[in-house]
C-alpha cells in the first residue's frame, strides 16, 4: 500500500495495541488503515483464549456483559506482554446519522482506563459519532494522531478517509461474497481485491439486493444472529462450528445493509435501533420473511441490553414464518457441554445433518410478500375509547392526574407497586430487560385488568433502552392477547420530524380540550411536581434529625393525600406551606448527621418500591443520615422539557465534573452519575450510594468507573444493583455497614483534625 506520509516524514516511534474486542470486530478495516497510513506501528490481540476467561477479574465490577469484561484481559495482555505504549480503543458512539451504538461501545475506553488505573495518555480513544457530532468527531482523530506523534493534519484526514472507505468496502464485500467477519479479519491485505475479482469472474452471486433474489444456498441453511464479537470469539465459535455440520450458516454480515435496513424499516422508528443490533435484527427479519433459512439461532451475551430488545422481534418473525428459533446466552460461566446439548437438541429436532453439496441451487416456494409499511406506530385494530391509564414512577401520578383531569380526561392510575404487580410484568418481560420496564409492564397489565384500553407512556429514542419500552411492551401485550393501545408520548422536537405524531398522540389522549384547560392543567401539574420534589427533600432533612422517628414520614403521607386533592395552584401552594410549617415544627436532635448523596438511574432512584425504600431505611438507622438526592422529576422536566437556564448550566457543571473520567454521554444518566459523585465530594458528602437496575447499560458503565472515582477522591461509594430479587434484609445490612464505615471515617478524620493534621 502506497506510503502517504510526506517525503522524509519522521516515522512516529509509538507502538500501540489494538484489543480485538467489541467495536473492533466491525471497524477493524478503519482502525488498521488509519494506523497504517499515519505510519503508527500497532499490534492486535488474537481471539480470546480460555486464559482470558481467568483474567475476567481485571474488570473491577461483575455486572458488565462478558464482551466488556474480556476486554480488560485483552488490554492487559497488550500492556504487559506486548509492552505497547498505549491502547487504541475508539469510543464508538454512532455509526449512522439516525442511531447510536450500545452504550458500552461508547464507554469502553473509559472503563478500561478507570478499571486498569491507566493514565489518560495510555488509552487513545478518538470518537466516532455520525449522529450528534457529524462534522466534528473527526477532530478527535486528529488529536489522537497527535498523541501518537503524528502532527500532519492533512495526512490524518487522508488516513481517516481511507479507513472509512476500507470499512465500507469490507462491509459490502462480506455481503456480496458471503464472507464472515473472521474470514476478512484473518486475511492479509489485498484479500478484498482478490475476492471481488473472483466474484466478477465466477458470476458468483450472493443473495438479496446485492445479487439475484434467488438464494444459492439450499434449505437447511441456519441463520446465526448475534454480535460478531460474540459469534467469532471464544463463546460463539463452537456454535458456528456445530451448526455448519447441519448445513450452510448465514451470519448478519452476509446480509447486505440495504436488505437489513428495508426490513428494519417495518418496525416503528426501526432506523433508530442501535446500529449493530439494528443490522442484526433487519438481517433476521429479511432471512425469515424471505424464507432463506430453515432455522434461526440467536446468540447473545448474558445480560446484553440491546439483545433483550431485538430478541422479541426476531422470535416473532421466526414464529410468523414457521421457522424454529433458539436463543442462546453465553458468558464466562457457560459450560460448553450445556451449550452443545441444547444446540444438538435444537438442530436434531428441526433438520437432518446436511451433506455438504457445495452451492446446490434451491428454489424455495415464493416468499410471502412481507407487509412492509414504513414508520407507523404499531397499533392493533380499532380499540373502544374507554378510560385512559397512566403508568407511574414515585409521586408522578399526582401531577399527571391533575393535568389529565384538567383536560377532561377520565384517567385511571395504577395502585402502589407490589410484588404481585411486578410478577405480572415479569411474566411477559424478556429476560435481561431492565427492572423499570418489568415494573411498568406489570402496572400496564394491572390497569388492563381494571378495564383500561389505552395507556399513556413516555418514550424517546436515545442511547439506552428506555426509548424502546413503549413499543416492545405493545408488542408483548398484543402477543399475550391484550387489546390495548400504548399511547407513547415522545418529545415533539425536532417539530418538523415529530410534531405531527406528538399532536396525534396528545389528541388521542385528551381530544381537543380548550387551551385554557390545558394551560390551567399544565400549570397545576408542574407546580405540584416541583412542590412534591421539594417536600421529599424536606422529608429527608427531617428524617435525619427528628427526635420522634417516623413523625416526618407520617406528616408527609398526609401531605401527599392533600396534594392529590388540591384543585388549583393556590391550594397546592397552601398545602405545601402548611406542610413546611409542620415539618419545621418537628423537634430535632442535636448533632451532625452523615451526609450521603444518592445517584443512579432515574426510575430506581425515584420509585421507593423498586429501590426498597432505601431513603427510609437510611432514615431509620440509629446513626443519623441526611440523604441528598438531585436526580428527580423536577430536574428532568427543567432540563429535558423546559430547558431552563439553571438546569442547562447545572447539567454542564455535572458533565464537566465527569469529563476527566468519562467525556461522552452513554445514555440514561450514566455520565451524570459519575459527575454527581465527583460533585458530592466537592459538596462535602461523607459517601455516595449508587442505585441502578439489573442490566442497566449506562449505569453499569458508571458503576465500573465509580470504583476509580472513589479511590481517587477518597470518597466511599456503595453501588447497589437492584432487581426483582433484591431482598430488603440484605440491602439493609449493606446500607448499615456502609453507614458504619462512613461514621468511622468521620470519627477518624475528627481525631486527625484534633491532632492538628490538616486533613
Ligand atoms: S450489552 Fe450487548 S450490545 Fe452492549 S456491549 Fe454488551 S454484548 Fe454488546
Amino acid at each position: 500500500m502506497r506510503d502517504l506520509r510526506p517525503r522524509g516524514g519522521r516515522k512516529p516511534s509509538m507502538r500501540v495495541g489494538v484489543p480485538r474486542i467489541l467495536g473492533f470486530y466491525y471497524l477493524f478495516p478503519l482502525y488498521r488503515e488509519f494506523l497504517r497510513v499515519i505510519g503508527v506501528d500497532f499490534v492486535e490481540t488474537p481471539c480470546s483464549t480460555p486464559k482470558d476467561l481467568d483474567q475476567m477479574k481485571l474488570c473491577p465490577t461483575d455486572e458488565p456483559c462478558v464482551s466488556v469484561k474480556i476486554a480488560f484481559s485483552h488490554a492487559e495482555r497488550l500492556l504487559v506482554e506486548d509492552k505497547v505504549e498505549a491502547l487504541f480503543v475508539p469510543s464508538v458512539v454512532s455509526l449512522d446519522q439516525k442511531n447510536y451504538c450500545c452504550p458500552k461501545m461508547m464507554g469502553l475506553p473509559y472503563m478500561l482506563r478507570a478499571g486498569l488505573d491507566l493514565e489518560p495518555e495510555k488509552v487513545i480513544s478518538p470518537v466516532i459519532d455520525f449522529k450528534d457530532n457529524p462534522g466534528c468527531w473527526q477532530k478527535t482523530w486528529i488529536q489522537a494522531a497527535s498523541k501518537l506523534g503524528v502532527k500532519d493534519r492533512g495526512l490524518v484526514r487522508r488516513a481517516l478517509e481511507r479507513g472509512l472507505l476500507a470499512w465500507k468496502e469490507s462491509e459490502s464485500a462480506m455481503s456480496r461474497c458471503r464472507l464472515s467477519v473472521l474470514d476478512l479479519l484473518e486475511k492479509r491485505e489485498g484479500v478484498l481485491k482478490v475476492l471481488l475479482r473472483k466474484e466478477a469472474l465466477s458470476g458468483f452471486k450472493a443473495f438479496g439486493t446485492a445479487g439475484v433474489k434467488e438464494p444459492v444456498v439450499g434449505s437447511g441453511a441456519t441463520a446465526i444472529l448475534g454480535h460478531a464479537y460474540v459469534l467469532h470469539d471464544l463463546f460463539g465459535r463452537k456454535i458456528l462450528e456445530m451448526t455448519r455440520a447441519f448445513g450452510p450458516i448465514i451470519l448478519p454480515e452476509m446480509v447486505s445493509p440495504e436488505d437489513a435496513r428495508q426490513h428494519l424499516a417495518t418496525i416503528f422508528e426501526g432506523e433508530k435501533m442501535w446500529a449493530v443490533e439494528g443490522h442484526i435484527l433487519g438481517s433476521g427479519l429479511f432471512l425469515a420473511r424471505d424464507r432463506l433459512v430453515s432455522r434461526m439461532i440467536m446468540v447473545s451475551a448474558f445480560s446484553c441490553g440491546p439483545a433483550s430488545i431485538i430478541e422479541n422481534y426476531l422470535s416473532r418473525a421466526a414464529e410468523d414464518n414457521g421457522i424454529p428459533f433458539l436463543s442462546l446466552t453465553v458468558d464466562e460461566h457457560t459450560g460448553e457441554a450445556g451449550l452443545v446439548t441444547r444446540l444438538e437438541a435444537f438442530l436434531d429436532s428441526c433438520g437432518k445433518p446436511f451433506l455438504r453439496k457445495s452451492l446446490c441451487v434451491y428454489r424455495p416456494e415464493p416468499a410471502r410478500k412481507s407487509t412492509i409499511h414504513r414508520n407507523s406506530p404499531p397499533v392493533p385494530g380499532p380499540v373502544p375509547a374507554g378510560p385512559v391509564g397512566a403508568v407511574n414512577m414515585g409521586t408522578l401520578n399526582i401531577p399527571v392526574a391533575s393535568l389529565l383531569r384538567a383536560c377532561g380526561v377520565e384517567v385511571v392510575l395504577p395502585g402502589p407497586l407490589s410484588d404481585t404487580v411486578v410478577t405480572l410484568g415479569k411474566e411477559l418481560a424478556p429476560e435481561f430487560i431492565c427492572y423499570p420496564m418489568v415494573a411498568l409492564l406489570g402496572q400496564m397489565r394491572e390497569l388492563i385488568h381494571r378495564g383500561v384500553d389505552r395507556i399513556i407512556m413516555i418514550q424517546g429514542k436515545g442511547r439506552c433502552r428506555l426509548g424502546w419500552y413503549a413499543q416492545v411492551m405493545q408488542e408483548l401485550l398484543t402477543r399475550a392477547g391484550y387489546r390495548v393501545r400504548i399511547l407513547a408520548v415522545d418529545s415533539p422536537f425536532p417539530w418538523k420530524e415529530k410534531g405531527q405524531l406528538f399532536l396525534q398522540v396528545v389528541r388521542e389522549i385528551v381530544g381537543s380540550p380548550g387551551p385554557r384547560d390545558v394551560v390551567r392543567g399544565a400549570t397545576l401539574a408542574i407546580s405540584k411536581l416541583f412542590l412534591l420534589d421539594r417536600a421529599q427533600d424536606l422529608l429527608r432533612e427531617v428524617r435525619a434529625r427528628e427526635e420522634e422517628r417516623g413523625l416526618g414520614e407520617r406528616r408527609y403521607k398526609e401531605f401527599l393525600r392533600e396534594m392529590e386533592n388540591a384543585s388549583g395552584v393556590l391550594s397546592a401552594v397552601e398545602c405545601f406551606r402548611r406542610f413546611v410549617g409542620d415539618m419545621r415544627g418537628i423537634r430535632r436532635v442535636p448533632g451532625e448527621p452523615l451526609r450521603v448523596s444518592i445517584v443512579g438511574e432515574i426510575y430506581v432512584v425515584n420509585e421507593p418500591y423498586v429501590n426498597k425504600e432505601v431513603e427510609k431505611i437510611l432514615g431509620s438507622f440509629e446513626q443519623r443520615v441526611r440523604v441528598y438526592r438531585r436526580l428527580d422529576v423536577t430536574g428532568w422536566v427543567n432540563y429535558h422539557l423546559l430547558k431552563t437556564p439553571v438546569a442547562v448550566l447545572d447539567y454542564r457543571l455535572v458533565t464537566k465534573a465527569a469529563e476527566h473520567y468519562i467525556p461522552v454521554s452513554v445514555g440514561g444518566h450514566g455520565q451524570e452519575t459519575v459527575g454527581e459523585a465527583v460533585m458530592a465530594k466537592r459538596r462535602g458528602m461523607d459517601g455516595v450510594i449508587h442505585l441502578f437496575p439489573f442490566t442497566c447499560m449506562p449505569e453499569i458503565i458508571a458503576q465500573n468507573i465509580l470504583v476509580k472515582v472513589s479511590r481517587d477522591l477518597q470518597l466511599p461509594v456503595l453501588s447497589l444493583m437492584i432487581s426483582e430479587q433484591t431482598g430488603v434484609a440484605g440491602l439493609t445490612t449493606r446500607l448499615e455497614a456502609f453507614c458504619d464505615l462512613l461514621a468511622g471515617r468521620r470519627k477518624e478524620k475528627a481525631k486527625r483534625h484534633e491532632r492538628g493534621y490538616g486533613y
